[in-house]
């Protein structure tokens, strides 16, 4: 860059001297990633106001031949939000936090891209409506950071993941022009499809700045049961069997392992166990209906009923209260939390076909012990869909420096990508690319498709403007 201070002049003019970050301190949090695995550096965060200050952010940032690192709440996994460049201006959505349009009759919102992920909940619940997108970070993540990411959750099951909540976009190009694609439309076959290839994007295309919402009808009956299991394979038996009964009423079903629990109940305060003894497997499933003479609860009864006739499962409990069914899913939403204080993880999105689903599992679990027979090995995930995090789990004190745990991340990485391939699966089912798993894709994926990717890449950002070096393996942002 030319004169990166001729850039902070000019940036503060437009937005306003508080809105231009340059303190070593406040910069800190933003420079970091959620898990800590990545300490960046940036010339400064912006805090814009709305749509039009974001485009002429845009425009001076190009014009000076500084980089742009989109960042919403900074809860990604993948070190996408983490800036690498002393020329980087760090973007930050969360001024752009307005509902602009409810629209009950079309199950449509239209919002603002640093709207709080709970917040949107809480909003569309208050027109009697569902926004159905919900994981541990909605707190704290953004709604554009959810797109940019094309988010999963525990919901996927039932409503998809983020790319088929939107229908509409309004995203600000790397020259500055502003897309506006805010249709309320459930039908709209004018063309290319545009609006998805920034949704997944990682902030490499484009900054999101609103989006259309689709909304669901609040569900008027639910019934949510965790039940302990012996194998993973009886886990998806049962998943079999909820299923033919209840059909796409099950809305969730996560799957987490005993050694994964475990941390949960060291490490989060005020979590229990709600079994008498331990299982090697526990499942969490949610079923709901828009139609409240629904009686969700004694099906999903009888179908525990009969699985545990069957041996499938060992022991069920159905909550009584709501309070009861809050604490059953913080359990399962402490994952991270518990996962981050315990220790350092190397961490899987995989995602496979149902039916390899086993296999990939016991071929990481192989793989893993062989090489490393003292970490500890945890399973989590949103199993309905076919995506079981594996977390390679070691102490504190596990590695003496940065470059034996990216060793030993290599090695891991190898073994369950292997396990990832043979079963016809993805390496990324929901977290993303960002800055870890750049190689990853390269490696993993259809040539042609990565060739399109590196085009599209080039066609709208040919200076690799927009969030350098990530997802695509350009160049090295450290
Ligand atoms: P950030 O982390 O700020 O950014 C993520 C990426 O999007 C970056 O590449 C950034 O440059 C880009 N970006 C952000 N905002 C914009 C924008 N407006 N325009 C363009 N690009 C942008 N993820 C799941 O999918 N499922 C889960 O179940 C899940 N559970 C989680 C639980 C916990 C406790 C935590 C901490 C994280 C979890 N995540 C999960 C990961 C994370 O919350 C999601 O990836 C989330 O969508 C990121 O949103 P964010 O606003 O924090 O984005």
């Amino acid at each position: 860059m030319r004169d990166p201070q001729a850039l902070l002049t000019s940036l503060r003019t437009l937005l306003g001297e508080r809105h231009v970050v340059t303190q070593a301190t406040d910069l800190e949090p933003l420079t970091r990633d959620w898990r800590g695995r990545y300490q960046g550096t940036a010339l400064c965060a912006v805090y814009p106001a709305d749509t039009e200050q974001v485009a002429a952010t845009v425009l001076l940032v190009r014009e000076h031949g500084g980089k742009i690192v989109p960042q919403g709440g900074n809860t990604g996994m993948c070190g996408g939000a983490t800036p690498f460049s002393e020329e980087a201006v760090v973007l930050r959505l969360d001024r752009l936090n307005r509902v602009r349009q409810v629209s009950p009759l079309d199950n449509t919102m239209t919002v603002e891209a640093g709207c709080i992920l709970a917040d949107l909940q809480a909003r569309a619940q208050e027109a009697g409506r569902l926004l159905p997108l919900s994981l541990g970070a909605e707190g704290s993540c953004q709604i554009g950071g959810n797109i940019a990411t094309n988010a999963g959750g525990t919901a996927v099951l039932r409503y998809g993941p983020m790319r088929d909540m939107v229908l509409g976009l309004e995203v600000v190009l790397p020259d500055g022009s502003v897309m506006n694609d805010l249709k309320r439309l459930r039908k709209d076959n004018s063309g290319y499809a545009v609006r998805h290839l920034f949704i997944g994007a990682e902030g490499t295309l484009g900054i999101i700045t609103a989006a259309v919402l689709k909304l669901f009808p609040q569900p008027q009956a639910n019934a949510t049961a965790m039940a302990g299991a012996g194998h993973l394979d009886q886990a998806l038996e049962l998943l079999a069997s909820v299923r033919s009964r209840l059909g796409d009423r099950v809305s969730a079903y996560e799957v987490m392992s005993h050694s994964q629990m475990q941390l949960v109940l060291d490490h989060i305060p005020g979590s229990t166990l709600p079994f008498a003894e331990p299982h090697p497997w526990y499942v969490l499933i949610e079923a709901e209906d828009s139609f409240a003479a629904m009686d969700l609860a004694s099906i999903l009864e009888d179908c525990l009923a009969d699985a545990l006739e069957r041996g499938l499962v060992a022991d069920a409990v159905i909550p009584r209260s709501e309070a009861q069914r809050e604490a059953l899913w913080r359990l399962r939403h402490s994952v991270s939390e518990a996962n981050k204080v315990s220790g350092i993880s190397v961490s899987y999105d995989t995602v496979v076909p149902l039916d390899r689903l086993g296999d990939f599992a016991a071929e990481t679990e192989r793989g893993v012990r062989a090489a490393f027979p003292q970490a500890r090995l945890l399973f989590v995930g949103h199993v309905g869909d076919g995506n079981l995090h594996a977390v390679i789990h070691f102490d504190h004190d596990a590695f003496p420096s940065r470059a034996d745990f990216e060793a030993t991340a290599g090695r891991i990485n190898e073994i369950v990508d292997t396990a990832t391939l043979a079963c016809d699966g993805s390496i990324s089912a929901e977290h993303g690319i960002g800055l870890s798993n750049r190689k990853r894709l390269a490696d993993s994926i259809d040539p042609a498709r990565y060739r399109l990717m590196t085009q599209i890449k080039a066609l709208l950002d040919p200076d690799h403007m927009m969030n350098p070096g990530k997802v695509l393996v350009f160049e090295d942002p450290q």
